[in-house]
C-alpha cells in the first residue's frame, strides 16, 4: 500500500501524540491511552482534518475554487472544512441541518457556528430531515452557473477518499505503538458518518497491524452503523487495490449509548465529560467523544476490557461544548 500515490494537501499537525491517561485508567481499571486527534491543528483540530488532507488534494487537482459541504448545526466537520477553504483561498458554502431541534441561541449561534462565520463560510440553515445531498447539488449548480468550480464534500468527509486520512492514522498509530513498545489490544472511537472507523479498519487490514477497532455509535442503530462502516471500509481498501482484505468480522459497533438521539446529551455524557476533564485535564465534546467515553466507561465497568491496553481516539469537538451551555452549566454548578 502506498498512500503517497493519492493527491494530498498537507496541513495537519502530524503525528498526533499518543499519551497515557494514568488517572482515568485508575478510575476505570483499564490501561487507557489517548490518541490525540483533537490536536490536528486546523482551527481547533479534530478528526475531519485528516480526511480533508485527501479531499483537498482531490479538490485542488480538479481546480475547484469552492468547497460545498453539509452537517448538523454544531458540526465539527463544517468548522474544519471552513478553515481548510480559508487557508487555500477557496470559497466555502455550508448547509446546516437542525438535526436536534434545539433552538437555543447557544446551539444555533455559538460554538462551531460562531467559528464557521469567523472563518468566512457562508451558511444556510435548513430544517431537520432535509435531503442534504440534494441541497448541496443545488449549491453546486448555482456555483457552476456563476462560472465557479465547486467540489462537494459529503457529510463528515466520509467517502473513500476522505477515509484515506484514517488509513494514515492507523499506520501512524501502529508505528507509535512499535516505537513505544506498546501492545494495543483495542482501539475505541466514536462512529458517526463512518469514515473514521472505516479508514481505521481498512488501514489495519491492509497494513496487517490487526488492532481491533470498536466504534461507539452516536446516531444509527448497530446494524445500520456496521453496514455503513463495512461498505465504506471495503470501498477504501478497494481504492488502495486491496478490496478483499476487509472482511465483515472486522467491523464492530456498539450503538447502545446513543441515548435519546444524535446530539442529545444525558447525565452519563455529562459524567463522562466531567470525569475526563477532572482526571486528565482533557476536554471531550458533547456529541461524539463524550458519548463514546460514556460507552467506554460503562463497558469498562462491565469488564469488557479486562486485562487490555485500550487506546481511545480523541476525535476532537470541544468547540461544540459552547453550543451546549444551557444544558451543561446547570449540571456543573
Ligand atoms: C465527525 C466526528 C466524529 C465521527 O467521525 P465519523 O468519521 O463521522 O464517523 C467523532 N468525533 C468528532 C468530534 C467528530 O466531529
Amino acid at each position: 500500500m502506498n498512500l503517497a500515490r493519492f493527491a494530498r494537501a498537507r496541513f495537519a499537525h502530524l503525528p498526533t501524540p499518543l499519551e497515557p491517561a494514568p488517572r482515568l485508567s485508575a478510575e476505570l481499571g483499564v490501561d487507557l491511552w489517548i490518541k490525540r486527534d483533537d490536536c490536528t491543528g486546523l482551527a481547533g483540530g479534530g478528526n475531519k482534518t485528516r480526511k480533508l488532507e485527501f479531499l483537498l488534494g482531490e479538490a485542488l487537482e480538479q481546480g475547484a475554487d469552492t468547497l460545498i459541504t453539509q452537517g448538523a448545526i454544531q458540526s465539527n466537520h463544517v468548522r474544519q472544512t471552513a478553515a481548510a477553504a480559508a487557508s487555500f483561498g477557496m470559497a466555502c458554502e455550508i448547509i446546516l441541518e437542525n438535526r436536534t431541534g434545539n433552538q437555543a441561541v447557544d446551539y444555533t449561534g455559538s460554538g462551531n457556528v460562531l467559528l464557521d462565520r469567523l472563518l468566512g463560510a457562508s451558511l444556510r440553515m435548513v430544517p431537520m430531515d432535509t435531503d442534504m445531498n440534494a441541497e448541496m447539488e443545488t449549491n453546486a449548480d448555482a456555483c457552476r452557473r456563476r462560472g465557479g468550480t465547486p467540489y462537494i464534500i459529503p457529510g463528515g468527509g466520509s467517502n473513500a477518499v476522505g477515509a484515506l486520512g484514517y488509513v494514515d492514522c492507523a499506520l501512524e498509530l501502529a508505528a507509535q505503538a512499535n516505537d513505544q513498545g506498546l501492545v494495543i489490544d483495542r482501539l475505541v472511537t466514536a462512529t458517526g458518518s463512518a469514515g473514521t472507523q472505516a479508514g481505521l479498519v481498512a488501514g489495519m487490514a491492509v497494513s496487517g497491524a490487526d488492532i481491533p477497532v470498536l466504534g461507539i455509535g452516536v446516531r444509527a442503530p448497530k446494524d445500520k452503523q456496521e453496514t455503513n462502516v463495512f461498505n465504506l471500509a471495503v470501498e477504501t481498501a478497494a481504492l488502495m487495490g486491496h478490496r478483499e482484505r476487509v472482511t465483515r468480522d472486522m467491523v464492530f459497533a456498539d450503538c447502545d449509548y446513543v441515548g435519546a438521539g444524535y446530539g442529545l446529551i444525558d447525565q452519563a455524557v455529562i459524567d463522562a465529560l466531567t470525569l475526563t476533564a477532572r482526571t486528565e485535564g482533557l476536554l471531550l465534546d458533547p456529541v461524539y467523544t463524550g458519548k463514546a467515553m460514556k460507552g467506554l466507561i460503562d463497558l469498562a465497568k462491565k469488564g469488557a476490557f479486562e486485562g487490555e491496553t485500550v487506546v481511545f481516539l480523541h476525535t476532537g469537538g470541544a468547540q461544540g461544548l459552547f453550543g451546549y451551555h444551557g444544558e451543561l452549566e446547570p449540571a456543573l454548578l
